[in-house]
């Protein structure tokens, strides 16, 4: 989501004569777009903002913009702490972030928009903000409520990608399976973005588990084109604590949901949080038991970090050491899991999608790399041979 977010706005800079570099000696403007989810997070963002400060002071005229979720939390304190920081921008302003450049005067006026050459790759945002209220999750507060995106502005942004070149686009939102437009549903988006000519594959993260209703799946049962694979946040295997978190849904009722997407052929993978403030070792067990059941590909597992602000900040916290010793197991016996789910793969037949002469993904998001040579973007049929880790080698 920030990416696409920092793309939105390089474009403004960019229909304002900016070009990109890598080179920080060279720049002459730097942006920095942050996350707040975590405190680790934002304290990156925050430290890099620290840094420039030499940066700025070897050159004055250099321009600093800070954006983003910990931009949004943080606000006004920031530019008392960091008095260079030019412009301050945060998650919920992103819609004015062209007029904020112009209100500056900082910049050239706006020309054309010339987005950036589009890769293969894209990404469209279709949902900004979300409507739920997880007790540890700040998302809510910094990005606000959730407004759709109008479905013909995002079939005709897709449109123009798909002309630039794009074959696959990911579809962005924090609940992206809720998206609604009038009568348009989150199935009909996908169907309509898969007629699109030169579009071959449609991603879209995050959804929610609630939303993959048996309507859903047979929406999208017949169209090869939407990728055999989602990314679904499960958070932990305990109802109890599901229930503490205000997620939604039960250990049961999320089972049910992995059991019918694998029946249509998704891998799934997912978030967990370990050490809730609530979090008993059975309520850790329940987890460990869910992540063998539900046959997760893959999982990215993070300690509970208290947000300011959130319901679940005003309990008393676990100790460390207990969040560090439930992570260290988790994350073993992830390991091995999506070992075994990588193995199952060898001797299938699977399209893949070229990325590069000699690699690609599967529809199921799963990197193989291919003997012979093909072109960028192609979408080829072949055997798995073989597996080293999360690489599949193919024939
Ligand atoms: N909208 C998505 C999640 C977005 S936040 C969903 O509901 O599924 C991305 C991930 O960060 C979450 O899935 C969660 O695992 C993690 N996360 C959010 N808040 C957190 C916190 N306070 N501590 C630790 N991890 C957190
Ligand atoms: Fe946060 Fe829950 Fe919204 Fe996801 S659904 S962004 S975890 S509040």
């Amino acid at each position: 989501m920030n990416e696409a977010d920092s793309e939105e706005m390089f474009n403004h800079l960019s229909a304002r004569g900016g070009i990109i570099t890598d080179n920080l000696d060279e720049a002459d403007i730097v942006l920095v777009n942050t996350c707040t989810v975590r405190e680790h997070a934002e304290h990156k963002g925050v430290s890099f903002l620290g840094r420039l400060c030499k940066w700025k002071r070897a050159n004055p005229a250099r321009i600093i913009i800070f954006t983003g979720c910990a931009a949004e939390r943080l606000g006004k304190k920031l530019k008392k702490r960091y008095p260079y920081l030019d412009i301050l921008s945060g998650a919920k302003n992103i819609d004015n972030f062209g007029r904020l450049l112009d209100e500056s005067r900082l910049f050239l006026p706006a020309g054309k928009m010339h987005p950036n050459p589009t890769p293969l790759l894209a990404y469209a945002t279709i949902m900004r903000g979300c409507d739920f209220a997880c007790t540890y999750c700040i998302v809510p507060s910094v990005r606000g409520p959730v407004r759709c995106l109008p479905c013909k502005d995002i079939l005709a942004d897709i449109e123009r990608k798909a002309q630039a070149g794009a074959k696959e686009i990911t579809l962005l939102g924090q609940t992206v399976n809720a998206y609604k437009d009038g009568d348009v549903t989150f199935a009909d988006l996908l169907n309509r973005i898969s007629e699109i000519k030169g579009i071959e594959r449609v991603r879209f993260t995050s959804p929610h588990p609630i939303y993959f209703t048996p309507e859903f799946l047979s929406a999208v049962k017949h169209n090869p084109k939407i990728a055999r694979h989602v990314h679904l946040p499960v958070q932990s295997g305990s109802t109890k604590v599901l229930r503490e978190m205000k997620r939604g849904y039960t250990r049961e009722i999320f089972l049910e949901k992995t059991d019918a997407l694998h029946a249509c052929g998704f891998n799934i993978s997912t978030d967990i949080i370990v050490g809730f403030p609530t979090e008993t070792q059975e309520d850790f067990e329940q987890t460990l038991s869910l992540v063998e059941r539900a046959g997760f590909l893959a999982a990215y597992c993070f300690k509970y970090s208290p947000r300011q602000g959130t319901p679940a900040a005003q309990m008393p916290l676990l100790a460390q050491n207990i969040l560090e010793e439930r992570l260290d197991i988790l994350l073993n016996r992830v390991r091995g899991l999506s070992d075994n789910a990588y193995r199952a793969q060898v001797g299938s037949t699977q399209a893949v999608l070229m990325e590069t002469p000699h690699k690609g993904r599967t529809s199921g998001n799963l990197w193989v790399q291919t003997q012979n040579a093909y072109d960028v973007g192609s979408v080829v049929n072949v055997v798995i041979e073989q597996c080293e880790g999360t690489l599949l080698f193919a024939r």
